[in-house]
């Protein structure tokens, strides 16, 4: 039987030098354990289908659907700050592009399907436990609302992955409006390729700023673009205490979604040093510091662009200095935003931002958990009993002072208590995706029981209802379940 998707390529009709054309490597004996239906019906594809044992060869590599081009694509990077010039797919091949429902073009990658000609040292695989973060973590952020890439399928390989123990082998299908990152440009910078880096941008400016063509300097208009999206998602990260853990330019997605989930993790007591990542022994990526390593990441693509804003390179380095200073005005102004919101102001007053500092100072003090902080505010916004936020803070009265002050300044919000408590629920979710949960849905799946796996993926399908079933959800961890260090999928 062979298996037609409806792909329509753009990727791999650019020059040869932006990418290798490579087939996944067949495995032993894949195994389906999750479908995401509805996306499959959003991307025009059968999920009967793709349930098939067909269908799941082609998940899993073993098959090609016909229409794919598979390719690896070439990119550089930053990692860590160090600039490294070829790091490419190296375990991850485009299968091609669709037209979702929304008319929105949408890669198809399988990530953990074989060496590539980028692999360098490692194995092109991937374990079964980072397959399953980043599945449950990226669609968790899709149902809080924030830019993804989405997670279409997982399946397992029937084949071990050495790491430090042998583990379960697993491929994931990874859908993105596409994989062009800021590593991508600088792999055509790096080798002094302006026609590359101006082919790439027209590329970029076609499939996700087309308004930008029409402007009058399209290049600058682009970088706008790019600096406007990376301020707003990183704004929405710290909303929702998100660290990603891993910002590296490869890491950074010119469409603005949130990409390759890797060490990242929610946090439970707000703290805005917190880091999680093994690998991030200097704190470069922790909670507080993602804007700053956002600019750091788009001043790297600045620079990538420069020869095609100007021929005369101090006039081009100055217009992308006052494009990039954008940067700290959109970021400031969507967190605020998100933070007025987040306490249920719906007007702006002289005075807001020290009151919501100092909610913060005072969680961050009193070791408060962010997402529950927020969500029983939301609550005693409607019923007025404040006991269960209180019962946040090691120093309960920390917050009955904050309170008081709080109480005083909704006495000038036009909205009655129950339009602000659903207000605030709406933005203040109750379920995230739990360090200690996404570990024991892992150690479930290792030993073949993924009924926790299904059960937290439903949960976190509806993060703003209260699911009086799944209560227990949205409880941060005990002492002995505190998850201290996330890892790679490397
Ligand atoms: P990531 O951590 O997924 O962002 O990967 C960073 C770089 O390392 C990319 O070039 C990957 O392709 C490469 N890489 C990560 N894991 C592997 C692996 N198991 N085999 C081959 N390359 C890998
Ligand atoms: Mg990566």
């Amino acid at each position: 039987m062979t298996i037609h998707f409806p792909f329509q390529n753009t990727y791999s009709a650019l020059p040869a030098n932006f990418f290798a054309r490579v087939a996944p490597t067949p495995v032993a004996a894949p195994r389906l354990i999750k479908l995401n239906r509805t996306l499959a019906v959003h991307l025009g594809l059968d999920p009967d289908v793709l349930e098939s044992p067909e269908g799941a060869e082609i998940l899993a590599g073993k098959r090609l659907p016909e229409g794919a081009e598979p390719i690896a694509m070439a990119y550089a990077g930053h990692q860590f700050g160090q600039f490294v010039p070829q790091l490419g797919d190296g375990r991850a091949i485009l299968l091609g592009e669709v037209i979702d429902k929304d008319g929105v073009r949408r890669d198809i990658q399988l990530k953990g399907s074989g060496p590539t000609p980028f692999s360098r040292r490692g194995d092109g695989r991937a374990a079964l436990g980072p397959v399953l973060r980043e599945y449950i973590v990226s669609e968790a952020m899709f149902a809080l609302g924030i830019p993804t890439t989405r997670s279409l399928a997982a399946v397992v390989t029937g084949e071990n992955v050495m790491r430090e123990t042998m583990l379960p082998g697993a491929v994931l299908t990874r859908v993105a409006a596409s994989h062009v990152r800021v590593g991508t440009f600088q792999f055509f910078a790096a080798r002094g390729d302006t026609d590359g880096v101006r082919k790439l941008a027209d590329h970029v400016i076609a499939r996700h700023y087309p308004d930008v063509a029409k402007a009058e300097r399209p290049y600058h208009a682009l970088l706008e673009g790019v600096v406007a999206r990376q301020a707003d998602l990183v704004a929405r990260w710290l909303l929702v205490g998100f660290i990603h853990g891993v910002m590296n330019t490869d890491n950074t997605s010119i469409s603005g979604e949130t990409i390759d989930y890797g060490p990242c993790a929610f946090m439970d007591d707000y703290n805005p040093a917190q880091v999680f990542s093994s690998i991030d022994e200097m704190g470069r990526y922790a909670y507080a510091n993602q804007p700053r390593i956002a600019l750091w990441n788009l001043t790297r693509l600045a620079e990538c662009l420069l020869p095609l804003f100007s021929d005369e390179q101090d006039k081009a380095i100055e217009q992308a200095q006052f494009i990039l200073g954008d940067f700290a005005d959109k970021f400031t102004a969507a967190y605020q935003a998100g933070l007025r919101k987040k306490i249920g102001l719906f007007t702006e007053r002289d005075g807001d931002e020290a009151l919501i500092q100092d909610l913060l100072d005072a969680m961050a003090k009193n070791t408060a958990d962010f997402t529950l902080t927020f969500r029983r505010l939301s609550d005693a916004a409607g019923d007025g009993a404040e006991h269960e936020v209180r019962d946040q803070f090691t120093d309960p009265t920390a917050f009955d002072e904050w309170a008081a002050r709080w109480r005083q300044r909704l006495a000038d919000e036009p909205q009655s208590a129950a339009e602000r408590q659903a207000a605030m629920r709406a933005v203040n979710p109750a379920f995230i995706p739990r360090n200690h949960r996404v570990e024991a849905v892992i150690a479930a799946a290792v030993n073949n029981d993924y009924a926790p796996f299904e059960e937290l993926l439903t949960v976190l399908s509806k993060p703003y209802e209260d699911q009086s079933e799944f209560a227990a959800y949205a409880d941060p961890p005990l002492p002995d379940q505190r998850v201290l260090r996330t890892f790679c999928g490397t």
